[in-house]
């Protein structure tokens, strides 16, 4: 059988001689970590001038970040911190390893993000923080999310991890949050394999993150002067200076991939069965993580989604099933979570029916299908069709 796919996506990871460059730096140097190096120092300066915010501390991962965060803020155990029901595994567990329980809320049927509305009916006298989740780099209604969390005390932490650079109403998404993460891993939109950043506009949050993330150090340390319970969450130089090249690249590569999304959007929209993730106005800027989109296999002949996946991977374009719903997960359904917090009640938990579907039937493609030409955007659109001819024909 001939693949739909003729050429190769862009290779993921992209790099060149402009990481080489600057990781020899680092190597030459003899500063291999932050403590006596520069360049963690001059990509925190850029990764907070991007965003438009006063301070970045860069860290070693995004799930690591939003631990700190909600350590800098004060979260503790007995709090409940409110998170969609649908996101990366580390938006709930990070929760839960400061001892604080995740309160799991719906997500909009059309933009997989949080809605405000389910945001504060969950709302309780024990609500102390909310994660939104820019999903696939769609902002969430940040607005209405932070006027909201005011009005009730609330703290908020924008989950950037797939929305570097994106904006929601020509505002740069991680500036709203009291504290905002993003990550560095592998897949993500800029990486340096694995790493991750906060970023605020609080200098009180940011130097308490500072120490937290430095076992408890000030900068400049000589004497083991342990100012509060840390740990280590350094990032390395050679990281950062992996990470200073990726920046150069990303608006660039966020302008392309939100072009050839509409393009992909509009081959897709005449496709019975499939529709692509929602776009809200308020998202000015999508920086698509993820080129999501909703699949019904009643228009497939009934094709489930897993053959529908392993079919459109056989033609060459790699694809994956949505995050699940987080409380469907072995260990919440374990109920095993090291003692930090008690029984997860699932009955006490909110209507998540938006979740469940689109966790269900949800699919997506890799960014870097995104980071390529409009053969490729044909291509994607051409091995769908013929998987629904052929599933058709049955
Ligand atoms: C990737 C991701 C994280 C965690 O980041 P890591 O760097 O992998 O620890 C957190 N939240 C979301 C939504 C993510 O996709």
């Amino acid at each position: 059988m001939k693949k739909t796919k003729t050429k190769a996506f862009p290779q993921w990871p992209h790099s060149d001689g402009r990481e080489i460059e600057l990781v020899s730096d680092v190597f030459s140097s003899g500063n291999w970590w932050r403590m006596t190096g520069e360049k963690v120092k001059i990509f925190e300066r850029k990764f907070a001038d991007l965003h438009d915010v006063k301070y970045c501390l860069g860290v070693t991962n995004g799930t690591h970040a939003i631990e700190i965060a909600l350590i800098a803020l004060g979260i503790k155990s007995g709090d409940e911190v409110i998170i969609p029901a649908v996101t990366f595994i580390s938006t709930g567990s990070a929760v839960i390893y400061v001892n604080a329980t995740p309160v799991l809320v719906d997500i909009d049927p059309e933009t997989y993000c949080m809605t405000p509305e389910a945001f504060e009916k969950a709302i309780t006298s024990n609500t102390k923080a909310v994660i939104p989740v820019h999903m696939a780099g769609h902002s969430c209604d940040m607005e209405k999310i932070c006027e909201i969390a005011k009005r009730h005390n609330i703290k908020v932490i924008e989950d950037a991890a797939h929305a570097h650079g994106g904006q929601c109403n020509n505002k740069m998404l991680g500036s709203f949050g009291d504290m905002s993460i993003f990550s560095f891993q592998n897949g993500k939109i800029m990486t340096c394999g694995e790493g991750g950043a906060l970023i605020t506009n609080s200098e009180e949050l940011y130097e308490k993150a500072y120490l937290i993330h430095g076992v408890g150090r000030p900068d400049g340390d000589r004497i083991y002067e342990h100012r509060v319970l840390g740990s280590n969450y350094r990032m390395n130089e050679f990281s950062a200076a992996i990470l200073i090249a990726q920046q150069e690249r990303l608006n660039e590569m966020n302008k392309r991939r939100d072009k050839n999304a509409l393009l992909l959007d509009d081959k897709l929209s005449v496709i019975k069965g499939i529709k692509p993730q929602g776009r809200k106005e308020y998202a000015t800027l999508i920086t698509h993580y993820m080129y999501m989109f909703y699949y019904d296999s009643n228009y497939f002949n009934g094709l489930s989604r897993k053959d529908f996946i392993d079919l459109l991977i056989a033609e060459g374009i790699p694809s994956f099933v949505c995050f699940p719903v987080l409380s469907d997960t072995v260990f919440f359904k374990n109920n095993d979570f090291y003692g930090r917090i008690n029984e997860f009640d699932q009955l006490k938990s909110n209507d998540l029916s938006n979740s469940r579907n689109i966790a269900a039937n949800v699919v997506w493609l890799p960014h870097y299908t995104l980071l390529g030409d409009e053969h490729d955007i044909n291509e994607i659109a051409k091995a769908i069709k013929k998987i629904q001819e052929e599933a058709n024909n049955r």
